[in-house]
């Protein structure tokens, strides 16, 4: 009878093991994570909005806004950001859409932007490449795309405000082949643009789907919408001939980028799916969405651990990914939030995890997410999904969590600062100092360098963002009590010697060079300018072997 019992066990856990494999192979297939990468002003803001609606997770556009302003009315660490007018938290929002779970990675769009900003893209598994088709392609969002690059994100384009006097498709096209090296694939194509904006060819139905302008359309989704074949001859009637003669010849045109979409090309980030619409008038966005949630890359997370082991994101082993940490967004708690990348397995409420470069265990009691921008509890998660965890002082920056064997994915790399500034306090304050310098930068919240005299103590903060030191500032004071002091310096670049000290001194004296070190003691050059910074190459390039413009892991 025991045999029994034990073979019937076994069968039981066998069939438990297949239901979770099925369970985690269903879940991870129905996950979309992506960011935006845009830049300010472009209408990032406004398409979340019109995603949101469509995935019926808010039910009337503006809610966004209203909702993100009424929360920072009421916490005083947001106090900065309402002053600035900007959003300081990025988070993930989630919404459904056609049975996928689409991730939203949320990254601040102002130009002062921080390291945040790119952590969040090395969270992410697509990039959507948001442009503003009056404009095109402007400079933050080369810098965000430089980072979606380095992972090799698959990157779709969606060029907004059509309904404004934009550039000609064609020109779009050219730019992201020049600038980013992308090969486009159009999806839509537009047919006019401004007043004269009257909808997009969708060229894998060869149909015309016409524009019901604004007032016709209402804010809800449920615009209708007009189909026609290119050849129909109502067509003719309903649009100017002029703009139909164009549309004629840009179809003809577009055959020449190919009328088969490479999609080995999309998922190595070298060809685009590019879109044509207008965010704020409803057009064009669920068009998009529904070829999204087609082509975009499913979870993938980290590809491999430090070791070079392959993680798939449907083992059973639950890992995690710390990429960024939060403080105080909850005024009544004076917490920290860290957000995590699920990048394998089940999460579930309440779960013992070990964190890898720590080895201790911490119980995950009150996970959470943000639910079209409200906050809730998570009861479980998947690969690609992002949860949010207050555990003050148990997570850094990178940290991988663990329950099956241990394992540490790559470090996500730090970026290049290109703003650099004392950080002085009055004397009287020196001990809170240190410590609040210390805690913010076990958070990531800046980098620091130091002078490579020893008498010379204060802290030189490196930034990407000028936002970053007013955070740091206004937490000195408000967490630490120290009133801080800033003294710009007039550095833009730094590179890192990968050869440390031993080749720098072999090198000698550089001119118009500033070195100091960074936390680990690593020599760190300050140039002015990169007029500054090729000089040096020109001359002592071999002698300095590889710089890096990171500092490195
Ligand atoms: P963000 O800074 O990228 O988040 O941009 P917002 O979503 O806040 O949009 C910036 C401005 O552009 C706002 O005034 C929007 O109403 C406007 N906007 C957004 N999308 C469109 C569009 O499709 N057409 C036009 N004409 N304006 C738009």
């Amino acid at each position: 009878a025991s045999a029994k019992a034990v073979q019937a066990q076994q069968a039981a856990e066998q069939a438990a093991a297949a239901l979770t494999a099925e369970v985690l192979e269903r879940e991870v297939g129905r996950r979309r994570n992506f960011a935006i990468i845009s830049h300010p002003d472009a209408g990032k803001t406004t398409m979340t909005e019109k995603l949101l609606l469509y995935g019926g997770a808010i039910h009337e556009a503006g809610e966004v806004k209203a909702r993100r302003s009424s929360r920072s009315a009421t916490s005083d660490w947001m106090e900065l950001e309402k002053q600035r007018g900007i959003s300081i938290t990025s988070t993930a929002l989630t919404f459904d859409y056609n049975g996928c779970q689409l991730n939203l990675l949320d990254t601040p769009g102002h130009q002062d932007f921080s390291e945040d900003t790119y952590r969040t893209l090395a969270a992410a598994d697509n990039a959507v490449l948001l442009v503003d088709g009056a404009k095109g392609i402007e400079p933050q969002t080369r810098k965000l795309f430089a980072v979606a690059r380095l992972r090799g994100l698959p990157v779709f384009t969606f060029v907004n405000k059509m309904d404004r006097p934009a550039l000609n498709g064609f020109e779009i096209v050219e730019q992201l082949e020049k600038e980013f090296g992308l090969q486009s694939f159009p999806v839509n194509w537009p047919i006019g643009s401004g007043d004269r904006f009257v909808g997009v060819y969708h060229r894998p139905s060869k149909k015309v789907v016409l524009y019901e302008k604004r007032g016709q359309a209402g804010r809800s989704k449920g615009a209708t919408k007009a189909e026609y074949d290119l050849d129909d001859p109502d067509l003719k009637d309903l649009i100017e001939t002029d703009l139909w003669e164009q549309l004629q010849e840009d179809v003809e045109l577009l055959e020449v980028l190919g009328d088969e979409l490479d999609l080995e090309g999309v998922m190595a980030g070298k060809v685009t799916p590019v879109f044509f619409g207008s965010a704020m008038n409803n057009f064009g966005v669920e068009l998009f969405l529904q070829t999204f949630i087609q082509l975009a890359s499913k979870p993938a997370g980290p590809a491999q651990t430090r070791s070079g082991v392959a993680v798939s994101p449907s083992s059973p082993n639950f890992t995690g990914l710390v990429f960024k940490l939060q403080a105080n967004m909850d005024p009544k708690h004076r917490d920290k939030v860290a957000f995590v990348r699920v990048v394998s397995g089940k999460f579930e409420k309440g779960m013992k995890v070990r964190v890898a470069r720590t080895g201790r265990t911490v119980t995950l009691a009150a996970p959470q997410r943000m639910f079209a921008n409200e906050r809730q509890t998570v009861q479980e998660g998947f690969a690609g999904d992002v949860i949010g965890l207050t555990n003050p002082g148990a997570f850094a920056i990178g940290d991988t969590l663990v329950t099956g064997p241990t394992l540490a994915f790559p470090p996500i790399p730090t970026f290049s600062p290109e703003l650099f500034a004392y950080l002085r306090c009055p004397p009287n304050q020196k001990k809170p100092f240190l410590k609040g310098v210390e805690g913010l930068l076990g958070e990531g919240a800046v980098q620091v360098l130091y002078n490579t005299d020893d008498y010379i103590t204060d802290p030189v903060l490196a930034a990407v963002g000028q936002l970053q030191f007013e955070v740091v500032q206004y937490r000195m004071k408000d967490e630490y009590g120290v009133d801080t002091t800033l003294e710009p310096l007039s550095y833009t670049v730094a590179r890192w010697v990968k050869g440390g000290w031993a080749v720098l001194e072999g090198v000698g004296r550089l001119f118009n060079t500033t070195v100091m070190k960074d936390v680990y003691g690593r020599p760190v050059l300050l140039f002015r300018n990169d007029f500054a910074l090729q000089q040096v190459l020109g001359e002592h390039a071999d002698k300095l072997g590889e710089l890096s413009p990171y500092a490195l892991p």
